[in-house]
């Protein structure tokens, strides 16, 4: 017989993503539709831009969310701002940077690479000679929080090599809002777009993005219809404004939830939630390290929300996530890219990023690895995540 109904087993999301959802998100999510032109829907698309000008920490008129996951905010983002022949410069450390490279040459873009180590930062010295060399860059590309090694890019020194040089900004920030500070305007950033299923833990399903009146101006002054019509900008944002123009129906259920995974960003508030992304990120890195564990992004760019740990050697990458998953029911990533097989990705994301779920990690993997051989030291883990904690 066919299985009419399904119950997902309970599970601890702390992969790459998507996070535990707030009950209040999925909550939401089960109120009944309204059309997407009703009144009262237009009301609660109104208090999304409102609360994700906050959350996004910008004044920006065109801050909307896009239908689909993050990579349809990457997508928009980079279909509208580059035209065939511009001249585009992405600083690549990691996958998610070489998939904004792949997306602004199918976009027609002129597209120089910058690559740095992956675990590294993106190299701003490097990337400013680059910008140089290609002369009259109209976009320069970086990914905030890079999910696929762990490693922060801070964004100031980007916002200044892109003002020096005339190019407009865009950074991808799809897993740093709502978990760490994301400051649009005070960077000077042109271009920023996040997701739903990271650090908001709301499911995956829409995309915050939002453009400084320079890139709306570009993307108004495009001399060429972008080439997607789904992510046009400028179909978008005229049903998203007072001009209310159908362009697609909205994923109703989905801005129920963006909605109200916004309203508990701001109700913890913004300082408060991002110290706390920190306080358990950095607990979490203590234990693995205290347990014997090397971790593979560079200190002093670690993220908080996500944290790459290498696999000791002889321990069985798929055994050990496995049997988190079905003895535990724990879930964290496997390496992407470069780093499969090489390290393990933990995220404490939004409703993941608990004290109670770094302890119940740590000591989880801490009993595997000892299955597999590797003399991890629990009790030391635990402690140093403890006392991080401020459990003493
Ligand atoms: C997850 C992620 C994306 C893609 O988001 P999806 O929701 O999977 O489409 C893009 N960039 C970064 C940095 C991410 O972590």
């Amino acid at each position: 017989m066919p299985m009419t109904t399904f119950t997902p087993p309970t599970r601890i999301l702390m992969g790459p993503g998507p996070s535990g959802a707030h009950p209040r998100v999925l909550a939401a999510m089960t109120r009944p539709l309204l059309g997407h032109l009703d009144p009262d829907f237009l009301r609660v698309m109104d208090g999304c831009r409102a609360m994700l000008r906050e959350v996004l920490q910008t004044e920006n008129e065109v801050t909307i969310a896009t239908p689909g996951t993050g990579t349809s905010g990457m997508e928009a983002a980079v279909m509208n701002l580059v035209e065939p022949g511009d001249r585009v410069v992405v600083g690549i450390c990691g996958y998610f940077g070489e998939r904004i490279a792949q997306m602004a040459e199918r976009a027609g873009g002129e597209v120089t690479r910058v690559q740095s180590p992956w675990g590294q930062p993106v190299d701003a010295a490097v990337v400013e000679a680059a910008v140089r060399a290609a002369g009259g860059v109209k976009l320069l590309a970086i990914v905030h929080a890079e999910t696929s090694t762990g490693a922060e890019t801070p964004v100031e020194p980007f916002a200044r090599i892109a003002r020096e040089h005339g190019a407009l900004l865009l950074v991808d920030c799809v897993t740093s809002l709502g978990g760490m500070p994301v400051r649009v305007d005070a960077w000077g950033a042109d271009a920023v777009y996040s997701g739903t299923q990271k650090c908001l833990s709301a499911p995956p399903g829409v995309a915050p993005l939002t453009l400084s009146p320079r890139a709306w101006d570009a993307v108004r002054r495009r001399e060429t219809p972008c080439n997607t019509w789904y992510l046009d900008l400028q179909l978008l944002e005229a049903y998203w404004d007072e001009r209310r123009v159908y362009h697609h129906t909205a994923p109703i259920s989905m801005v129920y939830a963006l909605h109200e995974a916004l309203s508990l960003v701001l109700e913890e508030g913004l300082e408060t939630r991002w110290a706390r992304h920190e306080r358990n990120g950095r607990a979490l890195q203590a234990g693995l390290e205290a347990m014997g564990l090397t971790l593979h992004a560079q200190a002093g760019y670690r993220l908080p929300v996500l944290t790459t740990v290498r696999i000791p050697e002889g321990v069985e990458d798929t055994a050990v996530r496995g049997a988190l998953l079905h003895r535990h029911g724990i879930e964290i990533g496997g390496g992407l890219g470069e780093l499969k097989g090489r390290v393990w990705r933990i995220g404490l994301m939004g409703e993941s990023s608990t004290p109670g779920n770094v302890l119940l990690l740590l000591n989880a993997l801490g009993k595997l690895l000892r299955e597999q051989g590797f003399k991890a030291d629990i009790r030391a883990g635990l402690d140093a995540a403890t006392e991080r904690l401020g459990g003493g």
